[in-house]
């Protein structure tokens, strides 16, 4: 969600803020813009892509080695021109760019007026920078200490920089609840909102903690202090990030490219964690925190989105495996009703970014009650591995495309590492299933390889369903999670409206809406209940609707029904997730292709949901 640069140093800033900014274009957002400092402050923004702005500055003054660059998600008043970030103060000396949300910009705002201060944009974030000009004129303060001063005034989440036309060789960056990375280079120095904008010129990094506020000075080390001035020392860190992973790669989307890296994403999931030969589980993260897992009466699941889609078989494997009873939670309802939480407890939180607002909250609640929090995270250095007790990246590399895919199976991925660890230290799980399951877990990667063969047969299959106005998907089990990832997939990326439901759920209500021109999607490759999905399908048939079936390759019975055959490899009931989901991702990515929309970056959704 929105996306922020900064580049202060030897070389010209323009350049590296505009590739950061196509960087950063997958995080979601809606206008974007720059500001330059050479002599003059000189902004640059507008309503639309990174290219409109590159075309808006085109033939303009450019020049400068210091700047800041933004792409807004908006909040706070409609994307135009004038709420594009960066905004000036009211002497415009000053210019901010920020991610998040000012909860009291309101009264902060009223009281500035009184004083005389003039806003000429809708949003939360003027206020924040005439805010600062105030405390800086009226206290006589330096700008770090005035922003520092200002902070402590402001409720809610942020992320920001500040240039001063006044202070040349100075950007000043803050954070509370939005991310921000410092770059560290031979000269120079980056500030973004996730390492992709950096990794190509530099691996030394510092991840800015909640309530830190840092002075990038020109040919000097940066300072870190407190919104509390407490002074912090610079945490140095190397970045694993290839640069490689940023880029297309020959495929014409990321979301594609995604979708095709999941044979790997998940062999790197497991990597140095299963060995199947010798019935070994190792998690390393969560080492020191598993006998307590293992010990719990409860364990409740907390994510939103695909994470909680993730969540939910994560559920099922737990009871299955470990006998462990679980409760699955979207985060923004946990964090505001009164959950029963206690000491025993423990809370597992999912998340690809690892700064979702509404689960870093949610964890903040379970840990004020004594729980214990093991984090799922796809971004390493991201908030919550930092808020958590311990967690388990899921190494499915950076996911661009901002309707996940490998995240998903990776955090499955680990779910099932997860539950089988704890089930093989409970004693929940005979021996000879164990290593069954190990086996089968380990010839996965493989098996999606095959599932993707699909690929064309499902290309097919969009072009005759490109036009749908409504799609269902039906799954028992195992596949009920599935059902549902599949339709919010669709609905992400097509802006076809999708629901997914529980098979036998149907006949309460949904059924209501199948005629010839509706295409069920039903994942029938359960073993357990093949027989009632198979009458779940006669009803749909019953009422003509058209079925598209995902089933285990050899199936006889629902072939005869079906109008629609996708098989996927014969595995383990308990991954099928795996497999199953595979051709759902392309059955959307193919139709939104076919129906001209934008895969990678769909209308309204963000990446990394940095607001609640
Ligand atoms: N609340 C700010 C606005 O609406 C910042 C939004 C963002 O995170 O991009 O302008």
């Amino acid at each position: 969600m929105c996306g922020i640069v900064g580049y202060i140093g030897s070389k010209q800033a323009y350049p590296i803020l505009m590739k950061g900014l196509y960087r950063l274009e997958y995080r979601g957002y809606d206008s974007a813009g720059i500001a330059l400092l050479d002599g003059d402050l000189k902004l640059y923004k507008t309503k639309g892509k990174v290219t409109d702005l590159e075309g808006f500055v085109s033939g303009k003054s450019i020049e400068g080695t210091i700047g800041i660059g933004h792409t807004r998600w908006a909040t706070h008043g409609e994307p135009n021109n004038v709420n594009a970030h960066p905004h000036f103060s009211q002497s415009q000396n000053l210019a901010i760019i920020h991610n998040g949300i000012i909860e009291n910009y309101a009264s902060i705002k009223e009281e500035l007026i009184k004083r005389g201060y003039k806003f000429s944009s809708d949003t939360d974030t003027e206020v924040l920078i005439h805010l600062i000009e105030d405390i800086k004129n009226n206290e006589n303060v330096s700008l770090d200490e005035a922003v520092r001063i200002a902070l402590n005034q402001v409720v809610g989440a942020y992320a920001i920089v500040i240039i001063s036309k006044d202070e040349p060789n100075l950007l000043i960056a803050a954070r509370k609840g939005s991310p921000l990375v410092v770059g560290i280079g031979d000269d120079d120095y980056y500030l973004a909102s996730d390492a992709a904008p950096i990794a190509e010129y530099t691996q030394d990094v510092v991840y800015l903690n909640d309530e830190e506020i840092v002075s990038v000075r020109r040919g000097e080390e940066i300072k870190i202090r407190t919104v509390k001035n407490k002074n912090k020392t610079p945490y140095i860190q190397k970045l694993e990030l290839n640069l490689t992973e940023l880029e297309k790669g020959g495929f014409d989307h990321f979301m594609l490219k995604e979708i095709n890296e999941q044979p790997s994403s998940i062999l790197d999931s497991m990597r140095g964690r299963l060995n199947a030969k010798k019935g070994i589980v190792k998690l390393g993260g969560i080492i020191d925190y598993e006998q307590k897992m293992a010990n719990a009466k409860r364990i409740t699941i907390i994510a939103c989105g695909t994470s909680w889609h993730a969540a939910l078989v994560g559920e099922y494997l737990f009871e299955d495996l470990a006998r462990t009873h679980v409760e699955v939670e979207y985060a923004s309802e946990f964090r505001y009703r009164n959950p029963i939480i206690n000491e025993d407890d423990i809370v597992i939180a999912i998340s690809q970014s690892g700064e979702t607002a509404d689960t870093l909250a949610a964890i903040e609640l379970a840990k004020s009650k004594g729980a214990t929090i093991i984090g799922i995270c796809n971004v390493v250095g991201s908030s919550i591995p930092r808020a958590t007790h311990a967690g388990t990246y899921t190494h499915a590399g950076p996911e661009i495309g901002v309707a996940s895919t490998k995240a998903f199976t990776a955090q499955v991925t680990i779910l099932t590492l997860m539950a089988l660890r704890i089930a093989k230290m409970k004693g929940t799980i005979e021996t000879s299933r164990y290593f069954q399951l190990l086996n089968a877990l380990e010839s996965i990667p493989n098996k999606v390889k095959e599932t993707l063969d699909v690929d064309d047969q499902i290309r097919t299959l969009a072009r005759t369903f490109t036009y749908a106005r409504n799609f269902l998907y039906l799954g028992r089990g195992y596949n009920f999670p599935v059902a549902l990832e599949g339709a919010l997939k669709l609905k992400e990326i097509s802006y076809i409206h999708a629901e997914g439901y529980p098979a036998a759920e149907m006949k309460h209500g949904p059924i209501a809406l199948i005629d010839s021109e509706m295409p069920v999607v039903v994942i029938a490759t359960n073993k357990g209940t093949y027989e009632k999905v198979i009458s779940n399908i006669q009803e749909v048939k019953a009422r003509k609707g058209k079925i598209i079936a995902i089933v285990t390759k050899g199936d006889k019975d629902v072939k005869k029904l079906a109008d629609y055959i996708i098989e996927v490899p014969e595995t383990e009931e308990m991954l099928v997730p795996l497999l199953a989901t595979i051709p759902l991702q392309l059955l959307s990515y193919h139709i939104a292709v076919m129906r001209d929309c934008n895969v990678d970056q769909p209308r309204n959704l963000a990446k990394s949901v940095t607001v609640e």
